[in-house]
C-alpha cells in the first residue's frame, strides 16, 4: 500500500511548546516497521512554526507574517535533522519536499512534484513534505497541512491518507462533556455540520473541520482517509491491526 501519513503540530509539540522528540522517534519507528511490511509511506509533517518559536527568543517586535517566516525558516531545519537522524537508525534516507500551492496549481507542476516523490520513492528514500513556509504569505498558502496532505494523497495515488491529530477523530459533540461518542465511520455524502466545532489547532493552523473537508474530499475519490491521535503509543501499527481495535474515525466512499 502506499500510505500518507500527515503528523500536526499538536503531536510532535509538548505542553510547554518544545519539540516532542520522543514522540516523533516513537513514530518513526512505526513509519520504518510499516516499511518494513512493504508499505511505501509519504509523511506531510507541521510543526517548523512551533518548533522555531520553541527555540527563537523573538527580541524584535515582528508581525504575524513575519513571525511564521522566522520561525519555519529555522524549526524546518531543526524538524528535518530530527527525522533524518532517527530514519537513519533504520537505514532509511529522508528528503525533504517544501511545495506552495502553486505546485498543484496547472498539470505541468503537479507532474513536476510528482516526479520528484515518485524518484525519491524508487530510490527508497521517504519524502517528508511541509508547505514552504518561508515564502508562503496569504493567499499562496495552503489552508493548513490537512489541506497539503490530501494533494499529496491525491497526486500521489495514495491508497490511504492516515491524518495524525491530538484527538482520537471526530466526536459527536464536544469531547470534553460526558456522553459525547466518537464517531467510528463516516461515508461520504454524509453531513457532519452538527458534530464540528470550529475550534483550530493550538500549535498549527489546521482543525477538526478543515480535517473532515479535507477527509470528506479525498474519500470521494476513492482514498480511504483515518483520522486518529498521533499521541497514542503505537498509534499507526495499531491502526492496521484488526484486533486492536483503537479509536479512530475512517472515511470512506
Ligand atoms: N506548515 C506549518 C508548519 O510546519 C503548519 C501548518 C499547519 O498547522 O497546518 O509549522
Amino acid at each position: 500500500m502506499r500510505i500518507v501519513v500527515k503528523i500536526g503540530s499538536n503531536v510532535l509539540t509538548r505542553a510547554d511548546g518544545t519539540m516532542d522528540v520522543t514522540r516523533m522517534s516513537a513514530l518513526v519507528d512505526q513509519v520504518a516497521a510499516l516499511r518494513r511490511e512493504g508499505h511505501q509511506i509519504i509523511i506531510v509533517s507541521s510543526g517548523a512554526v512551533a518548533s522555531g518559536k520553541s527555540i527563537i527568543p523573538c527580541e524584535h517586535p515582528l508581525d504575524k507574517a513575519e513571525q511564521r517566516q522566522l520561525f519555519s525558516a529555522v524549526g524546518q531545519v531543526l524538524l528535518m535533522s530530527h527525522y533524518s537522524t532517527f530514519f537513519r537508525d533504520y537505514g532509511i534516507n529522508v528528503g525533504q519536499v517544501l511545495t506552495v500551492k502553486e505546485n498543484f496549481s496547472t498539470p505541468y507542476e503537479r507532474e513536476n512534484v510528482s516526479h520528484c516523490m515518485e524518484a525519491m520513492l524508487e530510490n527508497g528514500v521517504l519524502p517528508i513534505v511541509n508547505e514552504n513556509d518561508t515564502v508562503c504569505l496569504t493567499e499562496l498558502m495552503f489552508t493548513d497541512n490537512d489541506e497539503l496532505s490530501g494533494l499529496v494523497a491525491q497526486l500521489m495515488q495514495a491508497d490511504k491518507l492516515i491524518i495524525l491529530s491530538n484527538i482520537d477523530g471526530l466526536y459527536d459533540g464536544d469531547p470534553s462533556l460526558v456522553g459525547t461518542k466518537l464517531i467510528p465511520r463516516v461515508r461520504v455524502g454524509e453531513d457532519l455540520s452538527s458534530y464540528i466545532s470550529v475550534t483550530k489547532s493550538s500549535a498549527g493552523r489546521g482543525g477538526m473541520q478543515s480535517k473532515c473537508h479535507t477527509a470528506l474530499e479525498i474519500a470521494a475519490c476513492g482514498i480511504d482517509v483515518l483520522i486518529a491521535n498521533g499521541k497514542r503509543e503505537n498509534i499507526l501499527i495499531d491502526l492496521f491491526c484488526p484486533d486492536a481495535d483503537v479509536p479512530h474515525t475512517e472515511f470512506t466512499r
